[in-house]
């Protein structure tokens, strides 16, 4: 099998991020202040203080890369925050720090086992730091350093490319660390030279960013070389995961299952190799790992064999944070038949850290819907704004943020301004929360097929 790991994938990782208002979309962060407290409603996020908190210390030690194979659980009832926590930690993150998200019933597939799927959700979330070595190209500017460590006198100077041709490079960065040394230009001033005569010009250190400099055509990529040499090659840094290493160098997918997204398989040998390889790299100082986050939303939708998977993944020293939310109280493990807090075996969860959310306070609902409207580009009437409140409360903060958009459409049909109560009562009419539907169904007595017959709170599933 091949030992020759490939890694040119970043284009790809950027191919993949689409942007569109979805349900998180105004949450921009975990909206905390530099000690980590909780500002009321900051980057989007409103209340739920110390679950934020709690999130923002363990990504601080995410960050300062001190944290390998913690879990941490947000449990709670529904819409508190939980997912949308999550989401402000992964744009905390910043682009260099794997987040995958997952659901735990998209780890059940046809074209892959279970552990497969989490092996791969794990693979995705720790990334690798590659520095590689490219060519110079044309049109570039090479800085020429000149270090002389007798007199302990730096010199710069700085050559734009005109050619690919290394020759021509070399006899120009030669001519110009010839005026360099002959103490024409001083350090740190900038130079110009001409490709076809070789003549050096001083252009000066203010120069170098003034339109004169810009006018000889210099680009503002620099390197630097050693004493009386041009610099034949520079480093250029990516990360990529571990997962998409997998999968460009498994035989069977190749690259393109990366934008397929069905990446099938992977041999534990090859990834055995990668490890063997990326560590090798690690070792020379060509790369470093990087352990991101896997978040798990809905964790009690997997079985014991998962968990089982877990409690061993977690002890890799490769691990990286993984973050699960659950909405269930006591609730069977799937798989077995015993019952358990959040679904979740005993001893998954004596490892994790369990964050609680609470439900919110009126005025924090009022807000997340103003930030919501904001988002969907909404104006409430402050009529309409308290009577969406109260809906909140009533039924749930989910139900209220959905018919936004409805009522919307409501309000424009009527050539609105802004949506007013009429709108939000006629949208309320149309669609029926929850608790109505149970309601509902109760008032069918039996009309519907295939009905057992339906107890208060049994709808879950
Ligand atoms: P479930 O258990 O049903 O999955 P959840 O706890 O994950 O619920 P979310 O999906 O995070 O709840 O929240 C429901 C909606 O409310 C989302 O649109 C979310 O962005 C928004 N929301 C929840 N909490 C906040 C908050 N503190 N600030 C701003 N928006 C929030």
């Amino acid at each position: 099998m091949t030992t020759n790991i490939t890694t040119s994938t970043t284009e790809l990782r950027d191919i993949t991020k689409m942007e569109r208002i979805g349900a998180h979309s105004h949450i921009r962060g975990l909206g905390l202040d530099d000690r980590l407290e909780p500002r009321q409603n900051s980057q989007g996020m409103v209340g739920q203080g110390k679950a934020r908190k709690a999130a923002g210390m363990i990504l601080k030690m995410v960050q300062e890369g001190r944290i390998a194979g913690r879990a941490m659980l947000f449990a709670g009832p529904p819409s508190t925050g939980k997912t949308a926590i999550a989401m402000g930690m992964a744009q905390t993150l910043g682009p260099d720090v794997p987040f995958t998200m997952v659901a735990a019933s998209e780890v059940f597939s046809l074209s892959m086992s279970k552990t497969e799927a989490l092996t791969q959700a794990f693979r995705r979330s720790i990334g690798v730091r590659i520095k590689e070595e490219t060519e110079l190209i044309e049109g570039e500017v090479v800085e020429i350093q000149i270090d002389r460590s007798m007199t302990g006198a730096t010199k710069t100077g700085k050559l734009t490319i005109k050619t690919t041709d290394m020759e021509t490079i070399y006899d120009l960065g030669n001519k110009m660390i010839d005026a360099l040394s002959k103490e024409k230009v001083l350090a740190g001033d900038v130079v110009a030279i001409d490709k076809t005569t070789g003549k050096i010009t001083k252009l000066g250190r203010s120069f170098a960013r003034s339109r004169d400099y810009d006018a000889m055509g210099a680009d503002t990529k620099f390197v630097s070389c050693p004493e009386g040499e041009i610099q034949k090659r520079k480093e250029v840094v990516h990360t990529v995961s571990l997962h998409e290493i997998d999968v460009i160098n498994s035989r069977t997918q190749g690259f393109l299952a990366l934008f397929a997204g069905d990446t099938g398989e992977i041999k534990p040998e090859l990834r055995n190799q990668i490890n063997a390889k990326v560590a090798e790299w690690r070792e020379e100082g060509k790369a470093e790992f990087i352990p991101g986050v896997l978040f798990i939303d809905e964790v009690h939708m997997l079985d014991i064999e998962c968990f089982s998977f877990l409690n061993r993944a977690l002890e890799n020293e490769l691990s990286p944070l993984v973050i699960m939310a659950s909405n269930r109280g006591m609730a069977k493990i799937r798989g077995t038949n015993f019952r358990s807090p959040h679904g979740l075996p005993v001893d998954l969860l004596d490892r994790v850290l369990i964050v609680s959310t609470q439900p919110y306070t009126e005025e924090d609902v009022m807000e997340i819907i103003k930030i919501r409207c904001q988002e969907e580009d909404t104006t409430l009437h402050p009529d309409a704004l308290s009577t969406l409140t109260r809906i909140a409360v009533d039924t749930s903060l989910r139900y209220a943020l959905n018919i936004i958009s409805c009522a919307q459409v409501v309000a424009r049909k009527q050539k609105l301004d802004s949506v007013d109560v009429a709108s939000i009562q006629r949208v309320w009419g149309y669609f029926i929360d929850e608790k109505r539907s149970v309601q509902w169904l109760k008032e069918q007595q039996g009309m519907l097929v295939f009905e057992e017959g339906i107890e208060n709170g049994d709808m879950g599933a």
